[in-house]
């Protein structure tokens, strides 16, 4: 059933490992950007205002090298970076699609990316771009989550959708627990008493302070992020 959500412009938060492909030695595989270009290409056409968050997880974690010796804020910068080489990647997939598309990045890089200017930006949604924000929130310390919530909070957007590996937000970890059950909808405050996880701690408060809804859905099925704009019943919607 449709129920529309009337959403004007949404963060569409992509994983860095939504971008490879399982098992291959390809940080980035071209086909599956390819793919997720498609997707967005249709979510777009439908007048939606997107603007993309891409992670950088395929290619480098900040925490993890830190744990493994090297100073958290140079690896944290690293990772920035990695957001940086996924960004012209989806840029050029969507480019390849018809769609008109710039990358915004946090940490200047001009001769690859413009730099981050809230109000371009917000320009260029309205003009009917995809705007792709890489390098993170230019800060260490930060996620892409956090980034997508600051993002989705000063542009305005109606709602943060997180594409994922799962089809949403359970009320137990379903790999290990065969009666898990999904939510279709539950509260900020919900999740917080559950401890459910969706998205860390930072970001998630971010998110529910400035009220802004998230959708979990599993990006793998085809047309979830036009049937998550359009409200469409999949995945989780996290609001208040
Ligand atoms: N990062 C950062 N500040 C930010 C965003 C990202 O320092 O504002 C770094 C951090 O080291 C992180 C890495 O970039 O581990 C890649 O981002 P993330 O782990 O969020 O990517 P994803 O898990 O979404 O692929």
């Amino acid at each position: 059933s449709k129920t529309d959500r009337s959403f004007k412009r949404v963060v569409l938060k992509l994983s860095g490992e939504a971008l490879r492909e399982s098992g291959s030695q390809d940080n980035i595989s071209p086909e599956i950007v390819e793919r997720i270009a498609c997707e967005i290409k249709a979510a777009h056409s439908t007048g939606m205002e997107i603007a993309i968050v891409v992670g950088g997880g395929n290619f480098w974690r900040g925490a993890s090298a830190s744990a493994r010796g090297m100073d958290r804020a140079t690896a944290d910068y690293v990772g920035m970076l990695a957001t940086v080489m996924n960004a012209l990647a989806v840029q050029s997939a969507l480019e390849a699609e018809g769609v008109p598309c710039i990358v915004q990045s946090a940490i200047e890089m001009k001769n690859v990316a413009e730099p981050f200017i809230r109000r371009k930006a917000s320009r260029q949604l309205k003009e009917g771009r995809v705007v792709v924000f890489a390098a993170g929130t230019g800060s260490p310390f930060f996620s892409t989550d956090t980034t997508a919530a600051l993002r989705a909070s000063e542009m305005g957007a109606d709602a943060i959708l997180k594409a994922t590996m799962v089809d949403g937000v359970y009320d137990a970890d379903p790999k290990k627990n065969p009666e898990a059950k999904r939510f279709n909808k539950v509260s900020f405050q919900t999740c917080i008493v559950e401890q459910l996880k969706v998205m860390d701690s930072t970001a998630f408060t971010l998110c529910m302070d400035n009220d802004i809804p998230i959708i979990v859905f599993d990006l793998n099925v085809h047309g979830n992020i036009t049937k998550a704009i359009v409200g469409q019943d999949i995945g989780t919607i996290v609001s208040k």
